[in-house]
């Protein structure tokens, strides 16, 4: 018999989420039900955006229900299988098994990985669905061309980190956003970027002024608010503003602060337009064969932050927001 610690979302938080927002319980894994697997998972990802599927609001996909486990993308092997048609036990699946160490499943969701061609935390990393979302929100929706000049905050993070780096793989100039000095010298020095833009320590104006003289081509915001508002003030003509995220602004308990430089859309012919990565579903191979191509090359640097520990959920998942990890992070959740 399989003993379960899961993680429930126990109340909706305002603002950022306490150690009462979850329930920790453990709980005996049921027997199979035919065509059903379980699903041992190793790593879990954490996600800025499981903030906001923690809140009762429309959105892209429904709301996590208080009571249920808090979803989250997973890695893990099959260790049991009743009768299933696609999945074996033995195989290395990735989907979405949710904050908990086994997950029962008909499989639906869920792609075959292989250990052997890439770490496990690459898949959801890199390999998963942060770099998906840097692939086909720089060149698809930022239509990245040759020559760009392209912004990027959030700029050592999981997403940010590889649009950087793809950006530079395609012959533009990339100035990053990023909280403090060592991520700032990791996205020039290790990364390739062009220049960094300290938010944390720098007038976000003046540090727009001296390393975008020129103005930019293309700002993939992932943070939003002020910053997003002062890049507003360096578009060029037919400027593209990637709408991927906006995290300053997902744990605010008054309204969310919105640009009021806009009106620069106008004058510089300028498109802003949102993203979700699951519309680029059925594209994904193509992203992902890409992206190992790059990373065997070379030309991509992969970097996964990883703690340990399902107890450890709260305070890692913190992280996200206080910028106290580099890369994209993760949860070794197998004991
Ligand atoms: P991440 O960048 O690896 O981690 C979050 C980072 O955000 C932190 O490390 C921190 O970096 C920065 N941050 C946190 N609070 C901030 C604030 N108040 N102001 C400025 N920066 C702040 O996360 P990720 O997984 O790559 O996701 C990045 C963004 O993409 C998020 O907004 C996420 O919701 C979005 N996303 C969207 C899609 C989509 O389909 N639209 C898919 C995936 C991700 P610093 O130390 O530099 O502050």
């Amino acid at each position: 018999m399989f003993k379960n610690k899961q993680v429930l979302l126990a109340e909706r938080p305002k603002g950022l989420p306490i150690a009462s927002t979850w329930k920790f319980q453990e709980v005996e894994v049921p027997e199979l039900k035919e065509g059903e697997i379980l699903i041992k998972q190793e790593f879990i990802s954490l996600d800025p955006a499981m903030r906001g599927w923690m809140n009762d609001s429309k959105s892209y996909i429904p709301p996590v229900a208080v009571g249920e486990v808090m979803r989250c993308g997973t890695v893990g092997e099959v260790v049991k299988a009743n009768q299933h048609a696609t999945f074996k036990v033995g195989d290395f699946l990735t989907g979405w098994g949710g904050v908990q160490q086994y997950t029962t499943t008909d499989g639906k969701g869920y792609r075959k990985v292989d250990p052997k061609l890439a770490p496990l935390p690459l898949y959801l990393g890199t390999l998963g669905m942060p770099g998906m979302t840097a692939y086909f929100g720089i060149l698809n929706v930022g239509e990245l061309k040759e020559g760009d000049i392209v912004l990027v905050s959030g700029a050592a993070g999981a997403v940010g980190s590889l649009v950087g780096q793809i950006a530079k793989i395609k012959g533009c100039t990339v100035i990053g956003i990023a909280g403090g000095p060592e991520k700032c010298a990791y996205i020039v020095n290790e990364l390739g970027f062009d220049g960094a833009i300290d938010y944390k320590n720098e007038n976000i104006y003046s540090g727009l002024k001296k390393h975008c003289p020129d103005g930019i081509d293309v700002f993939f915001d992932n943070v939003g608010g002020e910053l997003l508002n002062a890049a507003l003030t360096k578009l060029r003509m037919n400027a593209r503003i990637v709408i991927c995220g906006a995290i300053s602004q997902y744990n605010a308990t008054q309204k969310v602060e919105g640009p009021s430089n806009y009106l620069s859309l106008l004058v510089n012919r300028a498109t802003m337009k949102g993203m979700v990565v699951f519309d680029f579903a059925d594209r994904y191979m193509e992203a992902a064969q890409q992206l190992s191509v790059w990373l065997k090359e070379g030309k991509l640097k992969s970097k996964e932050d990883v703690y340990e520990g399902i107890e450890n959920f709260h305070s890692t998942f913190l992280r996200l927001f206080s910028g106290e990890k580099l890369g994209k992070l993760i949860l070794k959740i197998a004991e």
